[in-house]
């Protein structure tokens, strides 16, 4: 096997990053250097993919590699912070170029289209893992946190639900046309970067659904000491779920599944169609589908036990 040194150079050390991108001494030192912009808070997440328990270790590696980035930007859009870096620790089993290639691949696409520069990695023999650490900035004060949905706001959602937990189901059953929607959501999920910027200055609570919608709604819920009426009709279901699934398991998969990498957002009636309007232009929905209420927990569906990724963590492949 290469030493840590030599992978890294050979697939983890990007191009010098540019005068903008605040690193004023990157890869190949004992620590990177990064300069924040005066008034904005750091945002910093960290997420750890783990082969069979996260995602498919079979899974191409171009899309392993896109999915780890992926996942940690998503804390940041629910954030509405502006993502500038990461750091990657990577282990895997074997030396297998061709593999190395193609996952690095996928990281630094995604590092390139989300603006975000890559400041330091770490390779080490050991089951297939991917732990990744990004960093954004966000101006002080207007960052969007879990604690202040407000009784009477919408509650709504980025784009559709349920496609995270049918790529799954169809992968286990042997689909592996990468084009196939649902394949795409659950294995190349888009953060929705944009989005959390642009409803930053409208929305009062914010979240990224990544165990399942109700499980993230409840975090929301908990941390503002409210409860929630959600109206389940008004999902908005992820094209092809219900051909796939069934009706049934699809809405159990909107409501419940994980890896959806959507928004969730409560904000005031008022703003909502500004907010849509907003996204919208991005070519995403934001659809209304409940509100915010006085009484605790959450009424309008029939949980029936089903709580969010959990529910679903044995059928994880
Ligand atoms: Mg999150």
């Amino acid at each position: 096997m290469a030493s840590e040194f030599e992978l890294i150079a050979r697939y983890f050390t990007p191009a010098a990053p540019g005068p903008d991108a605040g690193v004023p001494l990157g890869v190949g030192d004992d620590c990177a250097l990064l300069a924040p912009r005066p008034g904005r808070r750091l945002a910093v997440s960290v997420d750890t993919s783990v082969a069979n328990v996260h995602f498919p270790a079979d899974a191409p590696a171009e899309a392993i590699g896109y999915r780890a980035l992926a996942v940690s930007l998503s804390d940041l859009a629910a954030m509405g912070a502006e993502p500038r870096w990461c750091l990657m620790a990577l282990a895997l089993e074997k030396d297998d170029e061709a593999w190395l290639a193609g996952f690095a691949g996928g990281f630094h696409a995604l590092c390139q289209s989300s603006g975000t520069a890559l400041v330091g990695g770490d390779v080490t023999r050991g089951e297939l893992a991917v732990g990744v650490t990004v960093m954004g900035e966000v101006p002080a004060g207007e960052e969007l946190t879990r604690r202040s949905a407000r009784a009477g706001d919408v509650l709504a959602v980025t784009g559709a639900l349920g496609g995270g937990a049918g790529g799954l189901a169809l992968w286990q059953r042997g689909e592996r046309d990468l084009s196939h929607p649902l394949l795409t959501r659950y294995l190349k999920p888009t953060p929705r970067l944009a989005a959390g910027l642009a409803l930053r200055d409208l929305a009062h609570a914010a979240i990224d659904i990544s165990d399942g919608l109700l499980a993230d709604l409840e975090h929301i819920l908990a941390a503002s000491g409210v409860g929630a009426r959600l109206e389940p009709e008004a999902l908005p279901l992820a094209a092809g779920l219900s051909e796939a699934l069934g009706e049934s398991a699809a809405y159990r998969a909107a409501l419940c599944g994980g890896d959806d990498y959507e928004l969730l957002v409560s904000l005031p009636g008022s703003v909502l169609k500004e907010a849509q309007r907003r996204l919208a232009g991005q070519g995403l929905a934001l659809t209304p589908i409940g509100t915010v209420c006085v009484e605790a927990g959450v009424s309008g569906v029939e949980l029936g036990g089903a709580h969010g990724w959990q529910h679903f963590r044995g059928g994880k492949p």
